[in-house]
């Protein structure tokens, strides 16, 4: 890494001067392309996630079985897209702004299993690498029913293998129930920040915790080198791995077919804009990669970060990406919002994704609080911080002209546009912590 000289940088880029003084900001792409233009760069088409989407079927049957809870969609780990428009109406007397389309919700944060986003990238990843050992020692084969998974002889073979991973708290969630109830032997190294809950949970379900005082990056580095020391250990590395990526593009031709399902329309005159949380990156990439391919150039994505932790917007404002963290910059990296207190984005995502995606925006923990709360009381959906991020959205977008003409968009197509803010997480959260979410919010 070069030595990086703050002058200069901020001098480039005079955005950097909001993010040190944590304003919220708001930054729409210039150089955002068209899918045709910008897939190539991505590395990955459409067979990779039409593997991903077969590999999901090929465990339904399993998953349906091992956990119950996904019995009703045959163990396919889907969310509900629904309607909230009495939030719509809270959120234009919150930023006493109005918002002409339609506002919508992704609910990740009630997917089965994990009650997070994770449940898409962290499970897919876990379920990739168990299909592979398998197949190569002869157990299992693409066309075998996999509930015989669920099988002694399939648990004792496992158990010779270890998984590792590093987390804020939702992706050892995923990964440590998945890895555990396969039979793997897993350790799941979290960050500070980590709720007790979630680590709580973790041992419940036979995984080992591994407690750091230090953040997110910390853990990863030191599950990483753990798992280097150990040839039966494979180290789920959620900055780098295109399984994870590929886990959660699956999502976009599923919301295709919830959209069809609903008669909601998205084309030129009906464009839909998806407002993504971004820790990492892995997951919002993943997503808005899907969405893309199943949406085309209709699809606008925007990711969301704490004004605390704005890794991926500072990576690709720069152009920098992993080469550069939010700690350089002074900001700390403290926030309530599990799963988006990152400093370093991934690079591999900033770099196959930044051409596709249309904007980046940071909101304050203080604004997090304040729409959950409003969220509860409109619409009695409960969520955790960081899974409001994706709020605000809509209002950045309606009220910045600029963006707007350069799409093309007037009012009559604003009015028939949908907003999508995609809830990651909050549907795990015992009551007493949801008690103190609410008791944050003025509402
Ligand atoms: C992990 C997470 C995200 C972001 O996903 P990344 O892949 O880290 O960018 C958003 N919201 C919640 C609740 C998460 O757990």
């Amino acid at each position: 890494m070069t030595e990086l000289n703050l002058n200069n940088l901020t001098s480039d880029f005079p955005l950097l001067n909001k993010l040190m003084a944590l304003e919220e900001v708001v930054w729409f792409n210039p150089n955002v392309t068209t899918l045709e233009q910008g897939l190539p760069y991505v590395g990955m088409d459409e067979t990779d996630i039409h593997d991903a989407s077969l590999r999901l079927q090929r465990f339904a049957p399993y998953l349906a079985k091992a956990f119950p809870e996904t019995q009703l969609s045959n163990g396919i780990i889907e969310s509900e897209l629904v309607d909230i428009p009495t939030m719509k109406t809270a959120l234009e007397a919150h930023c006493q702004l109005p918002i002409k389309g339609r506002l919508m919700m992704k609910k990740d944060s009630h997917l089965p299993i994990s009650g997070s986003i994770k449940a898409r990238g962290g499970i897919y990843e876990v379920l990739t690498h168990a299909e592979k050992l398998a197949f190569e020692a002869g157990l299992l084969s693409e066309s075998d029913d996999y509930s015989k998974l669920l099988e002694p002889e399939f648990r004792d073979f496992f158990k010779q293998y270890s998984i590792a991973v590093g987390s804020t708290g939702n992706l050892g969630m995923s990964i440590g129930i998945m890895s555990a109830k396969l039979g793997f032997t897993v350790s799941v190294h979290m960050s500070a920040d980590a709720r007790a809950w979630k680590k709580n949970k973790l041992r419940e379900h036979g995984v080992n915790v591994v407690e750091y005082e230090q953040d997110y990056g910390v853990a990863v580095e030191q599950g990483r080198k753990e798992a280097e020391q150990d040839p039966s250990c494979f180290f789920i590395d959620d900055e780098n791995s295109k399984t994870l990526f590929l886990g959660y593009s699956v999502a976009g031709e599923r919301l295709k077919q919830q959209f069809e399902q609903q008669q909601i329309v998205v084309d030129k005159a009906h464009p839909l804009f998806v407002y993504l949380p971004c820790g990492v990156g892995g997951g919002p990439g993943g997503i808005a990669f899907g969405l893309k391919m199943a949406f085309g150039d209709h699809v606008h994505c925007l990711f969301a970060e704490p004004t605390h932790s704005p890794c991926m917007l500072l990576g690709v404002h720069t152009g920098l990406h992993d080469e550069i963290a939010v700690q350089d910059l002074g900001i700390d990296n403290l926030t309530a919002a599990d799963g988006l207190a990152v400093g370093r984005a991934s690079g591999f995502v900033g770099r196959a994704m930044e051409r596709l995606l249309d904007g980046y925006y940071t909101l304050t923990d203080e604004r997090m609080y304040q729409l959950l709360g409003e969220l509860n009381l409109a619409e009695g959906i409960k969520l955790e911080p960081s899974a409001l991020a994706g709020m605000p959205g809509a209002i950045h977008v309606e009220h910045n002209s600029e963006y707007l003409t350069s799409l093309g968009i007037d009012d009559t197509t604003l009015a028939n546009s949908t907003h999508l803010v995609w809830a990651t997480g909050g549907g795990m959260v015992p009551e007493q912590e949801m008690a103190a979410y609410l008791a944050k919010s003025s509402v």
